[in-house]
């Protein structure tokens, strides 16, 4: 569903590449963490894949296509990005976040409103109560759970997210997990998603993938990785 090709990605102006050789499969329906130490690609290879960053070498596949093919309405039909914290348009309301990208795709007014409406829901935010507010007036937590609707807004086969419950505190993030996994599993999702935090990696990944110095160095299940010595 997502398969990295050598892809390879050489900064301007920098002398070691940020990523190199990176060959990575992640299955239909499965969830993949990249792990590993600040500065040593994730966010490079998650940004592949929605073309923020394009490739020096070699190439991503979305679906068996090239993403290098795909037009601006290509990429965002098939693949939501969920960013820590400062995604949000902050000047725009709950509503018309969430409706971000039906809105661009041409949806009707009444689906956009009931599609936002049945997203809401989806990440436990009561439609009614939150529709109209903007996101200076959400926590942490409930800013991340418009993050997660508006990403799967309009249905997408791929989600990516980066550091997605970076700026939820301690005691909701386990919650959020917990409960972002289940609503990614029902769905079907296929999702590749960034993190420094192991035990978040351990929680939310079907496979964990190690990285170090812009390469792969391990790829295993969360269980291998924790009995690994
Ligand atoms: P991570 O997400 O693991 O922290 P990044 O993919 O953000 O790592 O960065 C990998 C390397 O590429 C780092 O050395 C970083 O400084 C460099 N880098 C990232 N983005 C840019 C950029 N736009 N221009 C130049 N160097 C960059
Ligand atoms: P592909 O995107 O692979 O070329 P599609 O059948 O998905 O094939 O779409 C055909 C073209 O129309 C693509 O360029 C796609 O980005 C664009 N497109 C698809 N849906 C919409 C839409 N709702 N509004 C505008 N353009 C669209």
């Amino acid at each position: 569903m997502i398969r990295f090709e050598g892809a390879a990605k050489t900064y301007p102006g920098q002398t070691e590449p940020a990523l190199d050789a990176f060959d990575l499969a992640v299955e239909a329906g499965t969830t993949c963490v990249l792990i590993g130490p600040s500065g040593c690609g994730k966010s490079t290879a998650l940004q592949l894949v929605n073309r923020l960053v394009v490739p020096s070498a070699g190439r991503v596949l979305v679906e068996g296509r090239d993403v290098a093919g795909l037009d601006p309405i290509g990429l965002r039909r098939r693949i939501g990005y969920v960013l820590q914290g400062v995604g949000l348009f902050p000047h725009r309301t709950v509503a018309q976040n969430v409706a971000t990208v039906p809105g661009l795709l041409g949806w009707t007014r009444a689906r956009i409103t009931e599609r936002v409406d049945a997203m809401l829901d989806l990440v436990g935010l009561e439609p009614g109560q939150y529709r109209d507010r903007r996101p200076d007036a959400l926590s942490g937590g409930q800013r991340q759970r418009v993050g997660v609707a508006r990403a799967l807004a309009a249905d997408p086969p791929v989600l990516l997210m980066d550091e997605p419950f970076g700026a939820v505190d301690p005691v909701a993030r386990t919650r959020l997990q917990d409960e972002v996994r289940g609503i990614l599993g029902r769905l079907q999702k296929t999702v590749l998603m960034v993190t420094h935090d192991i035990d978040e990696a351990v929680r939310m990944g079907d496979t964990v993938a190690l990285m170090r110095d812009g390469r792969l160095v391990q790829v295993a299940p969360p269980a291998a990785l924790l009995a690994a010595p």
